[in-house]
């Protein structure tokens, strides 16, 4: 089996402790890897960089094109510009992918949610460009250029296509950002018609977007958008599905990946060991699968459905109603592969 050289950000907050988790369970199911182990957030700053993102940890992913990343926490306010912004713009991770599903032994309000968030991951109002005109008025710079939003576009189509997914919903707010996100969705109408007609599509505006996902979930399927509304939505997604703990996500670009959950440093949670390293463990099967490792991926993955079907409180993490630490519910995960 081939080795990989996968770079490992350990993060903030609980990063640590559910990327050492996830690290452990990945290892455990066969997965040749070399890990590649780098600083960034403040513990790059704790270890005496002057920046949130050294320059070797981006070169490491540069060189070995794929990582798995533990959450950073990025200070309010003024500081240091957000290390998962400058990373997806640097590294040119132009789309992020969520699955939020439900899963086997969580009960939720709803039955049957099976979607994918496509969110645009380089611009739109993350682009952080910011000014202050005068004393007291500020401006935050919403950025939309059209080569962007077209390869977002192409890119969640030819996602959905070959992953024979039935329907694209593309939120937006072209009523009111007509020139933005107007060209957002007329890039996302131009992919539509002109390359992919055969697959089901709707535009949708966000805030009836927003009733229509805490009314009928099951009925979305890949939600295509912008920036700042893929961020917003992926979490109200994970509240419908048992929470943030249960939430994976990639930042994919041509020459790189990220994988990395949705959640991020839950400061509150830190160091007590008690944070749940499923999402980040899914996230690894996303990688998994990027890597063509999808034999050893499945293996993970039936092994973490088994521990939430089997629904023993003593194996699962607080968030999901349990009484299990970090490490505990990933020995029963690695327990499962045996
Ligand atoms: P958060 O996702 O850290 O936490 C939100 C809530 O979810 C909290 O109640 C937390 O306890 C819970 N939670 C999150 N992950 C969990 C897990 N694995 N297991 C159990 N419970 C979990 O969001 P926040 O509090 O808004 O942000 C904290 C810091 O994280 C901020 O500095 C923010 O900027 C940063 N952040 C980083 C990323 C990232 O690096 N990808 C993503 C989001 C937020």
């Amino acid at each position: 089996m081939a080795k990989h050289t996968i770079v490992l950000i350990p993060g903030d907050g609980i990063g640590p402790e559910v990327t050492g988790a996830a690290r452990r369970v990945l290892e455990a199911s066969g997965l040749s890897v070399e890990w590649v182990e780098l600083p960034a957030g403040a513990t790059a700053l704790e270890q005496g960089f002057d920046t949130v993102l050294p320059e070797g940890t981006l070169a490491a992913i540069k060189a070995h094109k794929i990582a798995l990343k533990g959450p950073v926490t990025t200070p309010i306010g003024k500081g240091f510009k957000s290390v998962n912004v400058q990373l997806r713009q640097k590294l040119n991770l132009y789309a992020a992918v969520r699955p939020v599903r439900n899963l086997p032994g969580i009960k939720t309000r709803f039955h049957g949610i099976d979607m994918v968030i496509v969110r645009e991951n380089t611009e739109g109002l993350y682009s952080g460009i910011e000014n202050e005109i005068v004393p007291g008025v500020v401006t935050s710079m919403k950025v939309a250029s059209e080569a962007a939003c077209m390869r977002i576009a192409r890119y969640g189509f030819r996602y959905a296509t070959r992953r024979h997914r039935r329907k694209i919903t593309v939120f937006h707010k072209a009523n009111i950002m007509k020139l933005t996100d107007g060209l957002f969705l007329n890039c996302a109408r131009r992919i539509y018609e002109e390359e992919y007609p055969n697959i089901e599509y709707e535009e949708v505006i966000i805030d009836a977007g927003c009733m229509k996902l805490v009314q009928n979930p099951e009925k979305m399927d890949v939600l295509l958008m912008e920036n700042l509304y893929g961020d917003l939505v992926s979490d109200l997604c994970a509240g419908l599905v048992g929470g943030l703990g249960v939430v994976p996500g990639s930042n994919i670009g041509d020459d790189a990946a990220v994988f990395e959950a949705v959640h991020g440093s839950a400061p509150e949670l830190a160091g007590k060991g008690l944070a749940n390293p499923l999402a980040v463990i899914m996230s690894g099967v996303m990688m998994m699968r990027h890597l063509h490792e999808d034999v050893l991926a499945d293996k993970v993955k039936n092994a973490y459905n088994a521990v939430l079907e089997e629904a023993d409180k003593t194996k699962l993490t607080r968030d999901l109603g349990g009484s299990a630490g970090t490490e505990a519910f990933a020995d029963a995960v690695i327990a499962r592969m045996r």
